[in-house]
């Protein structure tokens, strides 16, 4: 079967407990994976401790116990991972394809804050932050969801692997680790439909595999805002998961299990046999209710 490697995976932030938008991201990402007899793997993306939040990490674990969100082999921790996002950093510097740069948000503001063109402020080692060289070329890829998409090098500019600051990006991170987890199925928000212009970038330049990908909407508040850990969208009541579940079910337009299931494992298990991507709406966003 074409599907018989497949691997998926959920890698929340660790800034804040799951919400009811994260819980519909993780429960695409299990039943596509389980829909096609593959893998699903639960990655923690802690790489950005500014934005984390104490005890939030054992939360997002807790939450998807509680919901039957039970993952494959070991959790894989990004805090861990310095080492290899070093060596992959070193070996596109070594090859050119990333630089140096001291641009600050306000030369970059012409540009909506996009890197577009030649580095105008050229930085040293130690002081500023690292970019990858994204060839001039135009990216193209099919999302399951969202249908074709293209993205030239001037809709995305250069984005940055490693902080002024010092910490991973998350594009870096991101990349780095998909390949090294063998992902072939990538699952998650919208809002993360352009990084995967950049990600495919990355992926090339590192001679990583390519991945399939499928954006499903986000859930947007009564103001207009997608439901975020930074916006304080309230946290998961782990005690009601059916009715969690349920719910999820109902923003991905899949239909709904007959009453009598009670347990999130039987629950799990009907909606896997039942899981119809096709029925996701092919939007942006859907509104809360
Ligand atoms: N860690 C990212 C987030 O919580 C998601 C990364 C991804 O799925 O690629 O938004």
């Amino acid at each position: 079967s074409p599907y018989s490697t497949y691997m998926g995976r959920f890698a929340p932030s660790p800034s804040g407990p799951l919400h009811i938008g994260s819980l519909v991201t993780a429960l695409a990402s299990y039943l596509d994976a389980r829909a096609n007899r593959g893998q699903w793997l639960l990655r923690m993306e802690d790489i950005d401790p500014p934005r984390e939040q104490a005890g939030a990490a054992q939360q997002i674990i807790n939450s998807l116990v509680s919901h039957g969100l039970i993952w494959d082999g070991d959790i894989f921790w990004q805090s861990q991972r310095s080492a290899a996002y070093d060596t992959y950093l070193q070996q596109l510097l070594d090859n050119n394809l990333a630089y140096y740069c001291n641009c600050s948000r306000r030369q970059l503001a012409p540009s909506q804050g996009l890197h577009i063109g030649a580095c105008r402020h050229p930085g040293n080692p130690g002081s500023s932050a690292i970019r990858l060289r994204t060839p001039n070329e135009t990216i193209h890829f099919e999302d399951r969801i969202q249908g074709s998409q293209r993205r030239a090098q001037a809709d995305i500019g250069d984005p940055v692997l490693k902080r002024k600051d010092g910490l991973y990006a998350y594009q870096l991170a991101v990349v780095v680790d998909d390949a090294e987890q063998g992902i072939t199925d990538i699952v998650r928000g919208v809002d993360l439909l352009d990084a995967s212009a950049w990600q495919i970038h990355l992926q090339k330049a590192l001679g990583f595999n390519a991945a399939r990908y499928c954006h499903i909407p986000v859930i947007v508040g009564n103001d207009g805002q997608k439901l975020s850990k930074q916006s304080f969208a309230p946290a998961l009541d782990d005690s009601r998961a059916i009715d969690n579940l349920r719910s999820a079910l109902r923003y991905l337009q899949q239909s709904s299990a007959p009453d009598t299931i009670t347990d999130s494992a039987a629950l799990l298990a009907w909606a896997t046999a039942h899981w119809r991507p096709q029925d996701i709406p092919a939007s942006r966003h859907i509104d809360a209710v």
